[in-house]
């Protein structure tokens, strides 16, 4: 690993993002971006119009630390709706600039140096980074394909006195896996007999496929007490851009990441926090109609990426889709894949490795993630791309 001249020694080793890399690349070449995780189509009307409009009537100037509210309580709303969980909008709610800034506040918050953080491996690059800005570790639990479950004998060996909290994502970015009650159970166990927090990253959470519904860890029995649920905008209503994302739970917990939150942003999004709260509050049609609309992407990029001889794991929800490159790269080398690919065909994917922990990085050296969140057409045109690698060689 290369040192960074300036860098202090906590955040040696995370150098730039996979995302800002491939999309930088995927610009560069004029390559279908299915690489970083964005939708490119607009959200709802409604809620763009809701956003704009906040801005016409002069909603422009710092909104509460907290975050406004209306999107407070429409958060309150969605949690009591879809999840049948009571949260104070006042004192269990607090707006984040995006799902990222909620996940680094609620590292800062909840880590003393030395602290250690147990989480699903493969995991979301800010993870690791931001347990590293707190001064704590991380202990990975791994997840291995086809069916990316989680073993409890895993998780539970991960467990010292130094843990604090299990970092959960379910949707699972990148594998696409979608924890079951039995996992979802077997956590909360492990949580209550240490006295751990459980900080779950829910920003998929309605995109689920096949039937397969997403649960949250607070609504298990003895959980709403000790875990802390973020989610964002972004995913739900086609608004990365926007960053507006969001925690709740107890109010400890949040009073403790709002300390934190106050000094990273102190606030931010005013009128997208304004857009947002409306999108919270469409009708289920809108939500079933999202994930629907997200099946179908996956199925048409599943089937076109199985068509190039591509060994695929399918999702069970999120935007991405896991692939195995061996059959078209035969030394399995996903890094060198995924720079060569925007060159030699004009497609963008991310390599799995990057979601590893150094020191694991061969378990996933041949897996490449590659995002459905497209219009069918872009699928179409990566996957017709895709299909030229035949005619090269196997091994490059
Ligand atoms: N968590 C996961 C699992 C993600 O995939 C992402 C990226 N969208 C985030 C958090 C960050 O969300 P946001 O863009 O709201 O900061
Ligand atoms: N969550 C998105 C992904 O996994 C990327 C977000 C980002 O660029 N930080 O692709």
């Amino acid at each position: 690993m290369t040192r960074m001249a300036r860098l202090s020694a906590k955040l040696q080793g995370f150098g730039t993002t996979i995302f800002a890399e491939m999309t930088a690349l995927a610009t560069e070449t004029g390559a279908v971006n299915l690489g970083q995780g964005f939708p490119d189509t607009d959200g709802p009307p409604e809620v763009l119009e809701a956003a704009r409009r906040a801005i016409t009537e002069g909603l422009n100037q710092y909104p509460p630390g907290v975050g406004l509210a209306p999107l407070r309580q429409a958060i309150a709303a969605h949690q009591l709706r879809f999840y049948g969980l009571e949260v104070d909008p006042d004192t269990e709610v607090l707006v984040t600039a995006g799902a990222t800034e909620a996940i680094a506040a609620a590292m800062l918050a909840l880590l003393d140096t030395g602290d250690e953080v147990v989480m699903l491996e493969p995991m979301y690059d800010s993870y690791a980074a931001t347990v590293a800005m707190a001064g704590g570790s991380v202990r990975p639990v791994l997840l291995e394909p086809p069916a990316y479950a989680l073993d409890p004998e895993r998780l539970r060996a991960a467990i010292t006195a130094r843990t604090r909290v299990i970092l959960l994502n379910s949707p699972h970015n990148p594998t696409g896996a979608v924890l079951d009650d039995e996992a979802l159970a077997a956590v909360a166990k492990v949580a209550i007999d240490h006295d751990l927090v459980v900080v779950s990253d829910e920003v998929y959470e309605h995109i689920t496929f096949d039937g397969r519904v997403h649960r949250p860890i607070a609504t298990l029995e003895g959980m709403a007490a000790r875990t802390l649920t973020i989610s964002s905008g972004g995913k739900t209503f086609d608004t990365t851009g926007w960053k507006i994302g969001w925690c709740s739970g107890p109010r400890d917990l949040v009073a403790a990441v709002r300390t934190a939150k106050q000094f990273l942003t102190f606030a931010g999004g005013g009128p997208f926090q304004m857009g947002i709260a409306t999108g919270l509050g469409l009708p289920d049609t809108y939500f079933d109609g999202l994930a629907a609309r997200l099946a179908d992407q996956r199925d048409r990029l599943v089937g076109g990426l199985r068509s190039t001889g591509l060994d695929v794991f399918v999702p069970a929800g999120t935007y991405f889709v896991t692939v195995d490159i061996r059959p078209l790269r035969a030394d399995g080398d996903g890094v060198a894949f995924c720079r060569e690919l925007p060159h030699r065909c004009g497609v963008v994917g991310v390599p799995n490795a990057v979601f590893y922990d150094p020191a694991h990085r061969g378990a996933a050296r041949h897996l490449v993630r590659f995002a459905f969140c497209k219009r069918p057409e872009v699928i179409d045109r990566a996957v017709e791309r895709l299909a030229t690698l035949h005619s090269g060689s196997s091994t490059t």
